[in-house]
């Protein structure tokens, strides 16, 4: 598999996997609508197409252009908030949009797929850490849209032979080739701490009351750069391993931890304001990505200093 078609390849996970098929000696070729995509952090030398998902037509001259091998599908809207007040732009981008995208790839017998699924399909933890077989009742429509398109996948499947694995990201964070995170509005919290220490203003901790050792809550923050490996070894295990990988590392960071983490890293003291819970924020989240390193043979190399490190290092040098 030579040709993958990257759409949502202008957006932060996406463009990271860019660079990195490239690297690897894949001929990835990116689609993105640029809603939140940023066509900077396109790999120069690497072909980009502006089409929307809403569009059956710009999808269809898309495939007719380009003969791809396999398609990685990160396009969606994602703030889980914003789904809360606008599900139907969620339902229509997120759901519609990647059946007008099934559609294209089926039209010319495209059958290989890769997709960004989330953590959020699980919704409220029932234990942790949360493997793939925990019931998945997510809270939110942003949830609710990936899972539907798992369950279109594997009806798909059933149906036209589509080839498929959804990874369900945990916390995406860190930098790699010379790109980082960029998202308007940033809502992530490494983000939000490493602006707050180069002067930003204090950061809003959302709960110190937390049944967690520290009383703040515990999530599992995962490398860009491991996000994106998964991503290719996914694109060469398709066919031999079809269903949903979580990818996470295992390992659990509370807030106030990443405060003290990235306060060693920039050598700096970072202004904080003590502030209520979040709706809808669980206490703990971590993965045993157990399955993906059987299944994909991906193991996540990279641990919170080293997240935290290349993101300090991008937040110093952003160009967009
Ligand atoms: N968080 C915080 N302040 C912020 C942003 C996030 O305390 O300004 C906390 C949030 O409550 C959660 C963790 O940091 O416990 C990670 O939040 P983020 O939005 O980065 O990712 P999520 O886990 O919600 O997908």
């Amino acid at each position: 598999m030579k040709n993958i078609l990257v759409f949502g390849g202008a957006g932060y996970i996406g463009s990271h996997t860019t660079y990195h098929l490239k690297t690897m000696g894949y001929n990835p070729i990116v689609a993105d609508n640029l809603i939140y995509g940023h066509k900077e952090s396109i790999p120069k030398g690497v072909s980009f197409e502006k089409v929307d998902l809403a569009s059956p037509s710009q999808l269809e001259a898309l495939f007719k252009k380009y003969k791809f091998d396999a398609v990685i599908h990160f396009a969606a809207f994602a703030y889980v908030g914003e789904s809360v007040k606008e599900p139907a732009k969620y339902y229509r981008n997120n759901v519609v949009g990647t059946i007008n995208l099934l559609d294209a790839m089926l039209a010319v017998n495209v059958k290989n797929i890769v997709f960004s699924s989330t953590c959020a399909t699980y919704g409220e933890p029932e234990y942790t850490p949360i493997d793939e077989t925990h019931p998945q009742n997510p809270i939110n429509p942003y949830g609710q849209s990936k899972l539907m398109i798992e369950k279109v996948f594997a009806d798909y499947e059933r149906a036209y032979g589509l080839r498929w694995i959804a990874l369900r990201y945990f916390n995406a964070a860190g930098a790699a080739f010379g790109i980082g995170e960029s998202h308007n509005p940033e809502t992530h919290l490494i983000p939000l701490v490493l602006r707050s220490i180069m002067g930003g203003g204090a950061i809003n901790v959302f709960g110190t009351d937390y049944g967690t050792p520290d009383g703040t809550c515990i999530r599992d923050y995962i490398h860009v750069l491991d996000l994106a490996n998964a991503h290719r070894l996914a694109i060469e295990k398709l066919g031999d391993f079809t269903g949903a990988l979580n990818l996470g590392t295992g390992v659990g960071t509370s807030v106030k931890e990443i405060i003290a983490v990235s306060e060693k890293v920039s050598g700096k003291k970072c202004p904080v304001n003590w502030a209520a819970r979040r709706d809808g924020d669980p206490a703990r989240l971590f993965a045993t990505s157990g399955k993906a390193r059987e299944a994909l043979g991906w193991i996540p190399e990279k641990n919170i200093e080293e997240i935290i490190s290349d993101a300090w290092a991008w937040e110093n040098e952003r160009k967009f």
